[in-house]
C-alpha cells in the first residue's frame, strides 16, 4: 500500500539521515490539527529535540516588492555553494485567508529549490498567527534535526507577523527601497527596532546612487533607535539581490554577529527568553481555549453579558463569578 502510515520512528530516522521527503512528511504531521497526530508529532519532536538548536536562524522582513524573496533566492544560493545546508520557511498569517502563501508559489524561487542542500517550505496555514507560529517553530526545529546550518523565516511586512518571526530567530533583517524619502517616515519606529541590520536592496544600475543617499539616511536614523540585540550596533548596508552584490558582505556581518553575541552570552540568553516566553504564549493560549470553549461557560457567557450591560452587576464582579463556575478538571476532560 502507498499510504502506509509511518512510525515515529520511521520519522525520526528518515528526518536524522536528512531525506527530505521524509522531513517534508514531519511537517506535515507537525502542521496537522488532529489530536492523534499531534501526539504523534510531538513524540518525533522529542526523539529529535537533542539534534536542535544548532543552526543560525535569521528573519528577513520588509514591505511587498522591497525584494524578499529574490533577496532569499540569491542568498540561499550562495550559502548553498559555500556547503551550508540552508532551510526557507515562510510565516504569512494571511495564507489562512487566501488560501494561498507567498512562498507557496513555487516560480517564485525556482533555481532554489533546485538546490539539493535547500529545502523550501511555505507558510502553515490555518488557525491563528499563534498557530502559525508554533508550526513554523516546530518546523524549523525539525530543519535543524535534519541537518540545516541556516534556516531563513520570511515574513510577510504586515501586522503582527514581524514580532512574531523575532521572537523566533536570532538575527532580523528589514529589506527596504530606495528613494523612499516619504517612505522613511512611513517605516514604522517600531519594525527598525526589531532590526540588527537594515539592508537597502536593489542598489544596481541607475538605482545605485540612489541608494547610497539611502543607506545614509537610515544609518543617521539608527543612531536615533534602541538596538534590537545588546552589544550589537545596528548599521544600514546595500545590497542587490538582482545583481548578486552585497550578500557575501551581508553573511560576513551575520557571522561577526553570531561571533560578537555568542562570545557576550547575548546569543543564548535571547534562545532561552524565546523558548520560556514560547511556553507562557502555549499556555495563554491554552487556558483562554479551555475556559472559552467549556460549555457551562459558553452558557453562563450571554447572561453574564446581558448582566453587565443593564448595570446589575459591575465587569469585575462578573468576572469573578465566571471563574469561580469555571471548572479546569472538567474544561480539560
Ligand atoms: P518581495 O515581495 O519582497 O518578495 O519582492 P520580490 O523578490 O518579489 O521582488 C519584487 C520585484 O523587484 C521583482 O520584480 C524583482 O525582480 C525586483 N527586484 C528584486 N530585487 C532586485 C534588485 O536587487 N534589483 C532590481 N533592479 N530589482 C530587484
Amino acid at each position: 500500500p502507498l499510504r502506509k502510515k509511518m512510525s515515529v520512528e520511521e520519522y525520526v530516522e528518515g528526518v536524522k539521515k536528512g531525506d527530505r521527503m521524509i522531513l517534508a512528511k514531519a511537517i506535515t504531521l507537525i502542521e496537522s490539527n488532529a489530536p492523534k497526530d499531534f501526539d504523534k508529532a510531538q513524540r518525533v519532536l522529542q526523539a529529535l529535540l537533542p539534534r536542535t538548536g544548532h543552526s543560525l536562524r535569521i528573519g528577513i522582513t520588509g514591505v511587498p516588492g522591497a525584494g524578499k524573496s529574490t533577496f532569499i533566492e540569491a542568498f540561499g544560493q550562495l550559502l548553498c555553494q559555500q556547503g551550508y545546508k540552508v532551510a526557507v520557511l515562510a510565516v504569512d498569517p494571511t495564507s489562512s485567508i487566501t488560501g494561498g502563501s507567498i512562498l507557496g508559489d513555487k516560480t517564485r524561487m525556482q533555481k532554489l529549490s533546485r538546490e539539493p542542500n535547500c529545502f523550501i517550505r511555505p507558510s502553515p496555514s490555518g488557525g491563528t498567527l499563534g498557530g502559525v507560529a508554533r508550526k513554523s517553530r516546530e518546523t524549523m526545529m525539525l530543519c535543524e534535526a535534519a541537518g540545516c546550518d541556516v534556516i531563513l523565516v520570511e515574513t510577510v511586512g504586515v501586522g503582527q507577523s514581524e514580532t512574531t518571526v523575532r521572537s523566533m530567530v536570532d538575527f532580523f533583517m528589514l529589506v527596504v527601497l530606495t528613494g523612499a524619502g516619504d517612505d522613511l517616515q512611513g517605516i514604522k519606529k517600531g519594525i527598525m527596532e526589531l532590526a540588527d541590520a537594515i539592508v537597502v536592496n536593489k542598489a544596481d544600475g541607475d538605482n545605485l546612487e540612489r541608494a547610497k543617499v539611502t543607506q545614509g539616511e537610515y544609518e543617521r536614523m539608527v543612531e536615533f533607535i534602541r538596538p534590537a540585540t545588546e552589544g550589537w550596533k545596528t548599521h544600514a548596508y546595500r545590497c542587490s539581490a538582482l545583481q548578486k552584490t552585497g550578500l557575501l558582505e551581508l553573511w560576513a556581518v551575520m557571522r561577526e554577529f553570531e561571533k560578537v553575541t555568542k562570545k557576550s552570552g547575548a546569543f543564548e540568553n535571547r534562545r532561552q527568553r524565546q523558548i520560556i516566553a514560547w511556553v507562557k504564549t502555549m499556555i495563554d493560549e491554552h487556558l483562554h481555549n479551555l475556559f472559552y470553549e467549556d460549555p457551562v461557560i459558553k452558557g453562563r457567557l450571554p447572561e453574564v453579558r446581558a448582566a453587565v450591560l443593564a448595570g446589575v452587576v459591575s465587569p469585575s464582579q462578573a468576572v469573578a463569578e465566571l471563574i469561580r463556575t469555571f471548572d479546569l478538571d472538567r474544561a480539560a476532560a
